[in-house]
């Protein structure tokens, strides 16, 4: 749907009209797939060629016979003018004609066919309103003759319902009941685009603050760059790098001029890889960015996704205390009354050691200082303390309220001032920003089975016929209404709903989704995203989080499994079910191809072959075939629905994949690579920032997702999809035309971590899986001497090392020997906690053996396998608190989800470059990438995903000013330049560790020396 809300115009095809839904939609379940369409396509052509045989004479087709006859039409409704564009199927003289395709028996009740296929009644009904009420389409008049007016045209109309699996018609006559509900359907159109004039106002008068009261040192010009990362406009004294430069930088230089607002909208969009170290804060600056974009009318929308619950919990609740006064005091850029006080300056803050920045968390205590709010976006009840506090006026904003003249400065929105009333005349002041979360479907579930499926579940079934009663359009009519799981599971109780069905009627009315990264890129839930009305990727913003992982997660979200026991059980319960016996053979026989398998890298050509011919046969039965769905239930539903998804994957030409057995009996469909993917969703968006801690080697991670570089432009989609909202003129020139899918990159500065790593390479020792063996000893030794090592830091913080043991001189370590620097070196009795970061499980597991072995009196937690990350937390609090050695592993959530290391652990040891296992999927992308050659390929599947694994762990140990960390990378390979150069710029400053010695004078060097 293109609309315009300056003009009030909307246009869209008929079929998204008649299926246009501000509810619920009645739906069946299950996959409809491709089959399914073609299915269609081959009944259509049936019928066509029976009805040219029935009307031609002579060898001519009567000219009043038509097939896929373009339609189009305009309605005025409420004030909005509405283009409709479709081709009708078939017009035989007066009768027009629509088929369609559907799996149950036929013939049935009338009602039923009403009740369960209305879409398909509102289409037909559409046309044939448009074809009498509009002189749009002479041709048609022409062959009408008939019709002479308007609105005494003689048309009937007819609906063909075709039986997939049998191809019998039942056809059912049209009504004028049934053109009346096009009114109907009309009201609802307008009812979503009056909203979308409300949701505009509401982004134009958008008000927020700075997510943090004080800046931390490197994010004073950080919104500029952003912007100048935008292509809004570049600062020559800007950080930012253009076309995947990959040469990082500790010292940016940092851009102090503020792009003139109108600059913002007469660039091209860009895809941005944001990296800054963790406790940098880049998640109030996005937001900050990207709020000041919907505020300017450069996006309509933001998504932001994140692959952690936590991440998108964060996300909202900096929003919510960003946001979260607006209709309480003067607005930024608005007069203060007389009688309110004046506002506070903030103190002026110490030169030094630099404050750390006080971020918007969670704790009341300790993320709202100013006291400026005090309750959260639901239930909004401005604080009462407030001298409020964001005007620009304390010395640490004011370069950056220079710079940024659309925020919370003195200057009004985008040269506006805020409206106290509105276009519509009942937006009130400072109505808040329009956000959601959403949570996975079966998290929003009500029924005792999580089966969605129509005659299984009572809260979808009907759920349409009640949902305009409901009163659940509150969700997306009130901003203000708290809509928090626990909310939206008893709302959808109490009115016999599907909790799901809220947030998807919802989501097109906000202006934020915060989500999983599988709601833009995964196919089996894209949907959600980007059918929802009014949706345009372009007009979108698009943060992801965590982007170091989308690679992986999108080439996961891509791949499947199938084994031999499903197949079985799916059989068998087929069978029970008296299923027709020609899907019967078709599951037997792919149930045998499975149990014939044994284990294998890759299967040839020739099963591949077979395999999906069976998988091709099977996605057409169920396309075609009627199934009592609720009585195979969940899992058997789910192992037969997949067949769709194994045949797009097999038939996706963007993907690359490698069909391997693991084990006998079990196929496994694996996306080695899903660049094109990523990159063809990417293109789609108007604008994208991929941020995280680890993004380098920039080129890199641009090519893992996909983005093409400057100079390769792509052609945009056809402009007959884009729309225009608030998307000014100037900036139109994007959609249609070639929009050139260059990126930049920002390397956020943060100065507080400049000589925070004490690095040393330990080259005493190899990792390398068929040498670790020998060197479990040593490291066993290594970790008591680091924790001796804390220990005395703690203790005595300028242990010299000429009081060592002097026996410890000699160049050949031996655990004992460490054992006795270890027991020099504890020298108190508080005992701190290290961190140890292993590459496997396993190997954790051997260096603790070869603790205990040695007889180690150390306190080791080896990682637990726990579910969620409150208890993981947990975990690592009381390890803080009761050991003396945590062991975790890399890449793991404890190694990359855990905040709770930095400044509590000073000492740390890397055992290894965290390697990907080898497998047969690592050898196929290897094999993918020999074009680039060996060295090149082995950096790229194995090395640089190590090494990321190693530089997210470490950056968690130093996350605020101030926070110190040894760390020891325990294994020679880290000092081969071809790992060193993969490590982030902080550790790269490292001191190669040959002898015991030179461990002993290392880890004696107290901070001040390092
Ligand atoms: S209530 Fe549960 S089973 Fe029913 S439609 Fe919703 S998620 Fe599916």
């Amino acid at each position: 749907m293109q609309f315009s809300l300056d003009h009030k115009t909307a246009s869209l095809s008929v079929g998204d009209f008649s299926d246009f839904a501000l509810g619920p939609r009645d739906s069946f379940g299950g996959p409809q797939g491709l089959w399914r369409a073609q299915l269609g396509q081959h009944w259509h052509n049936e019928l066509k060629t029976q009805i040219v045989r029935e009307h031609t004479v002579g060898g001519t087709l009567r000219p009043d016979v038509l097939f896929e006859v373009p339609i189009e039409g305009r309605l005025a409704h409420r004030g909005w003018s509405i283009t409709l564009t479709g081709r009708i199927d078939q017009i035989i003289g007066p009768t027009l004609r629509e088929i369609k395709t559907v799996t149950r028996p036929l013939p049935t009740e009338e009602s039923t066919l009403r009740a369960d296929y209305p879409a398909y009644f509102l289409q037909l009904s559409t046309y044939v309103i448009l074809l009498r009420a509009s002189a749009l389409n002479p041709p048609l008049s022409a062959l009408n003759p008939q019709r002479s007016t308007p609105n005494c045209s003689p048309l009937r109309s007819e609906l063909v319902f075709v039986e997939a699996s049998s191809g019998l018609a039942q056809t059912i006559a049209l009504t004028p009941f049934d053109e009346a509900l096009v009114h109907h359907q009309l009201d609802a159109l307008v009812q979503f685009l009056d909203q979308q004039l409300r949701a505009r106002e509401r982004r134009r008068t958008l008000h927020f603050r700075p997510p943090f009261t004080d800046l931390r040192p490197g994010q004073e010009t950080i919104q500029a760059d952003l912007r100048a990362a935008f292509g809004c406009v570049e600062s020559p004294e800007s950080s930012v790098q253009h076309s995947g430069e990959d040469s990082p930088t500790l010292d940016a230089r940092h851009s102090t001029a503020a792009p003139p607002l109108a600059a913002l909208h007469s660039q091209s969009a860009t895809i941005l890889l944001f990296e800054a170290p963790t406790g940098y804060g880049k998640t109030g600056c996005v937001l900050e960015f990207a709020l000041s974009q919907l505020q300017s009318g450069r996006f309509t929308r933001l998504i932001w996704l994140t692959g952690k619950s936590t991440g998108q919990l964060q996300v909202v609740r900096t929003l919510e205390q960003m946001t979260a006064v607006a209709s309480s005091g003067p607005r930024p850029g608005q007069p203060r009354e007389a009688t309110q006080p004046a506002p506070t300056p903030s103190p002026p803050q110490p030169a030094s050691p630099p404050a750390p920045p006080t971020p918007l968390s969670p704790t009341p205590a300790t993320s709202n200082p100013i006291g400026y709010f005090k309750s959260s976006r639901f239930g909004r009840t401005p604080g009462t303390s407030t001298p409020i506090g964001y005007f620009d006026s304390s010395p640490q904003r004011t370069p950056l309220a220079q710079s940024n003249p659309i925020g919370y400065s003195g200057q009004s929105t985008a040269g506006k001032q805020p409206n106290q009333s509105t276009l519509l005349g009942y937006l009130l002041p400072g109505a808040p920003l329009a956000f959601w979360q959403v949570r996975n479907k079966s998290e929003h579930c009500v029924n005792h089975t999580y089966h969605c499926v129509r005659e299984g579940c009572d809260y979808l079934n009907g759920a349409a016929e009640r949902w305009p009663g409901s009163g659940l359009s509150r969700y997306y009519l009130d901003e203000t209404q708290p809509h928090d799981l626990d909310t939206l599971r008893a709302a959808g109780k109490a009115a016999h709903i599907c909790p799901y069905e809220i947030t998807r009627a919802a989501l097109a009315f906000n202006d934020v989704w915060i989500g999983d990264y599988n709601y833009v890129f995964a196919p089996d839930n894209r949907g959600l995203f980007f059918d929802q009305p009014g949706f345009d990727p372009r007009t979108t913003l698009l943060a992801i989080d965590e982007a170091h992982n989308l690679p992986t997660r999108v080439a996961d979200a891509y791949s499947h499994r199938a084994n031999d026991t499903d197949a079985r059980l799916l059989l068998a319960e087929l069978d029970h079910l008296r299923a027709p016996g020609p899907l019967l053979l078709a599951v037997e026989a792919w149930t045998m191809l499975l149990a014939a398998l044994q284990p294998t890298d890759t299967i040839d050509a020739a099963l591949e072959s077979e395999l999906h011919d069976c998988i091709e046969r099977l996605v057409r039965l169920t396309a075609t075939l009627p199934l009592d769905y609720t009585a195979l239930g969940p899992k058997h539903s789910e192992t037969l629905w997949q067949f769709t998804a194994l045949d797009e994957f097999l038939a996706d030409p963007n993907l690359r994949r490698l069909l391997w057995c693991p084990r006998a009996g079990e196929l496994n469909f694996t996306c080695t690579d899903a660049t094109a993917a990523i990159g063809e969703t990417l293109n789609r968006f108007g604008g994208a920032i991929l941020m995280s801690a680890t993004l380098q080697p920039y080129a890199t991670m641009a090519a893992a997702c996909g983005i093409i570089q400057v100079g390769r432009g792509v052609p945009a989609e056809p402009s007959s999809v884009g729309k225009s909202d608030v998307v000014p003129a100037s900036a139109s020139r994007l959609v249609g035309t070639t929009r050139p899918t260059t990126y930049a990159t920002l390397h956020a500065p943060a100065p507080w971590r400049e000589n925070a790593y004490d690095v040393a390479v330990d080259t005493r020792v190899e990792t390398t899986y068929k040498q670790r063996a020998n060197y479990y000893g040593t490291t066993a030794a290594t970790i008591e001497a680091m924790h001796a090592a804390a220990s005395a830091q703690r203790a005595k913080p300028n242990v010299q090392p000429s009081t060592l043991n002097p026996q410890l001189s000699g160049s050949s370590p031996s655990g004992s020997e460490l054992s006795t620097l270890s027991s020099q070196l504890s020298t108190s009795s508080a005992s701190p906690t290290i961190a140890v970061f292993f590459p496997s499980y396993a190997y954790a597991e051997s260096v603790l053996r070869a603790l205990e072995n040695s007889n180690s009196v150390l306190r080791v937690a080896l990682q637990p396998k726990l579910p969620d990350l409150a208890a993981q937390n947990a975990w690592v609090e009381e390890s803080l608190a009761l050991t003396d050695a945590l062991f975790l592993v890399l890449g793991s959530s404890f190694a990359e989800g855990i905040d709770l290391l930095g400044g509590r652990v000073t000492h740390a040891m890397v055992v290894g470059p965290a390697l990907p296992e080898v497998n047969p999927v690592q050898k196929a992308r290897l094999e993918t990438y020999a074009g680039l050659g060996r060295e090149a390929a082995f950096r790229r599947v194995y090395q640089i995903p190590g090494l990321q694994k190693v530089n997210q762990a470490l950056g968690r140990l130093v996350r605020a000013p101030g926070q110190k960390a040894k760390v020891l990378l325990h294994c020679r390979r880290f000092a081969d330049t071809s790992y060193s150069s993969l490590l982030a710029m902080e550790y790269q400053f490292y001191r190669e560790i040959s002898t015991v010695d030179e461990l002993r004078a290392w880890l004696n060097e107290t901070p001040t020396q390092a």
